[in-house]
């Protein structure tokens, strides 16, 4: 839970009559990470949409889906977004106010009047959406680790190769080694 972002009466914006601010600092529960998230949020309440805007930034630390090694990754959002305070099915009056539920991305936010906005949700949502689809670390990324395949590892291995093992056996024991000539 971050500190100061509790849900607050979508009414009780109305009755402010202005813009409210929040400033925070801490962490998602939802989304761990490395350091605090930080950021900024404005709402404002205009009768039947919500106007949110706000920023957030923070630094996760992800495991790369090819080499399987943790990396460090910045995620950081700057939105703006008009919330729907009513049905969803209010195309006609959707358009009025300028929003279009039936654009290419028009999935428009509802929210119930009635209801609560929750402002660490839409922190939570915002920073969600920068998170990658596929997890790399980057240029420098080591490729799939050799341990995978068990073959692999097994061929390098000295005991695994007879001319290994030879070789070994001549170090460990040089009494041998003249055994062996004399036949
Ligand atoms: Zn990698």
């Amino acid at each position: 839970m971050i500190p100061g972002l509790e849900p607050v009466p979508l009414r009780e914006l109305q009755a402010l009559g202005s813009v409210r601010e929040w400033e925070f600092e801490g962490q998602l529960e939802e989304l761990p990470s490395l350091t605090p998230v930080r950021g900024t949020i404005r709402a404002e309440h205009r009768g039947n949409i919500l106007e949110v805007s706000g920023s957030a930034q923070t630094i996760v630390c992800l495991c790369c889906d090819r080499c399987l090694k943790h990396f460090n990754r910045e995620l950081s959002t700057e939105t703006n977004e008009l919330i729907w305070l009513g049905d969803r099915e209010a195309a006609a009056e959707m358009a009025e106010e300028g929003l279009d539920a039936s654009s290419v991305d028009g999935l428009v936010e509802c929210l119930d009047p009635r209801g609560l906005f929750e402002p660490e949700r839409w922190v939570f949502e915002q920073l969600s959406l920068q998170m990658p689809a596929v997890n790399f670390c980057g240029d420098g990324c080591s490729g799939m680790p050799q341990s995978v395949n068990p073959e692999l590892t097994a061929s390098v291995t000295p005991s695994a190769d007879p001319r290994w093992e030879a070789l070994l056996s001549l170090r460990s024991d040089p009494g041998e080694e003249s055994e062996v000539t004399r036949d």
